[in-house]
């Protein structure tokens, strides 16, 4: 996978609330502590101002739009080596193709939703999380949260070592997005009410099929452009595809059971076995057609 180093980074699709201390609000005042004295001042003014006026919003403890340090690393010359800069272009390419595609696919307008950058929790509109749960979507805040350190425990705990797991793990809570602009998610859940004893089938089919939009997206990820027209990325390749089916193997629940020690439970299962999430991930991907992803008939 290689992406484009001409490709803009819109890190307007990012709410960066690392080093926020969890409470959800930001509140970092960008007052300089030491050392800055009035040049210090000016200095952080400016980068406020630049920033897009993130000290009212932390005063006002609203939406935290300090994207101050991840706007810093996409405008850096190596900006295609910087994680968070690099998962702003998977995020980036994921709703421009959405922006497309779900009108086309299922004739709803795209509605864009943040991914939410934390470290260690984070409040959501789901309640507060912290970063054991691993990435999620929050269906009543339409945002994807996820703590990038994630990562580095899919790669040393798990063994999904290739980088094509990021972009894939993205693309299957954007899924869960899709599921919910187009009513799949509360359809599901009422489902969950009605028949309590097919709650973790249903739960499954609707992992399955958020791992099949991600499989399409990766089809078409290199169609996928920026504001200007200049492609996100340059190649995707087989070997990425491979990864992502790796990262799919490593996250089934089967093994992931097996992984914790446990006897393998199907009765337990919620996201689907390793064999399921590839076959799933496989089929978005070879026909490139989120309607292909009716995980609920099959
Ligand atoms: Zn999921």
């Amino acid at each position: 996978m290689e992406l484009n180093e001409r490709a803009d980074v819109d890190t307007s699709q990012i709410e960066d609330r690392r080093g926020a201390g969890g409470g959800g609000g930001g509140g970092r005042l960008p007052i300089p502590t030491s050392g800055g004295g009035i040049v210090g001042l000016i200095v952080t003014l400016i980068a406020v101002l630049v920033g897009g006026g993130f000290g009212v919003n932390a005063i006002t403890n609203d939406e935290p739009a300090d994207n101050g340090a991840i706007q810093q690393h996409c405008d850096a010359a190596d900006k295609l080596e910087q994680l968070d800069c690099r998962n702003t272009l998977y995020v980036n390419s994921i709703q421009s193709w959405w922006a497309k595609r779900l009108p086309q696919s299922f004739g709803e307008q795209y509605q864009k939703a943040p991914t939410v950058f934390f470290d260690q929790s984070v409040q959501t509109g789901c309640g507060a999380a912290d970063s054991g749960v691993g990435p999620f979507y929050c269906p009543a805040d339409h945002k994807v949260y996820i703590d990038l350190t994630f990562y580095q425990v899919l790669a040393d705990q798990l063994g999904a070592k290739g980088e094509f797991a990021q972009p894939y793990v993205l693309a299957h809570e954007y899924g869960h997005h899709i599921q919910s602009l187009i009513g799949t998610e509360a359809q599901m859940r009422r489902q969950q009410e009605r028949d309590p004893g097919d709650a973790n089938e249903l739960s499954v089919k609707l992992e399955l099929q958020a791992d099949c939009y991600a499989g399409a997206w990766a089809k078409n990820a290199t169609q996928t452009a920026d504001a200007d027209g200049d492609p996100i990325f340059k190649s995707i390749t087989d070997q990425d595809i491979k990864e992502g089916l790796d990262t799919a193997a490593a996250i089934g629940d089967d093994t992931l059971q097996k992984q914790a020690g446990q006897q393998v439970n199907p009765d337990a299962f919620t996201h689907g076995t390793s064999a399921q999430r590839q076959q799933w991930f496989r089929t978005g991907y070879d026909s490139g057609d989120p309607k292909a992803c009716d995980t609920f008939k099959a």
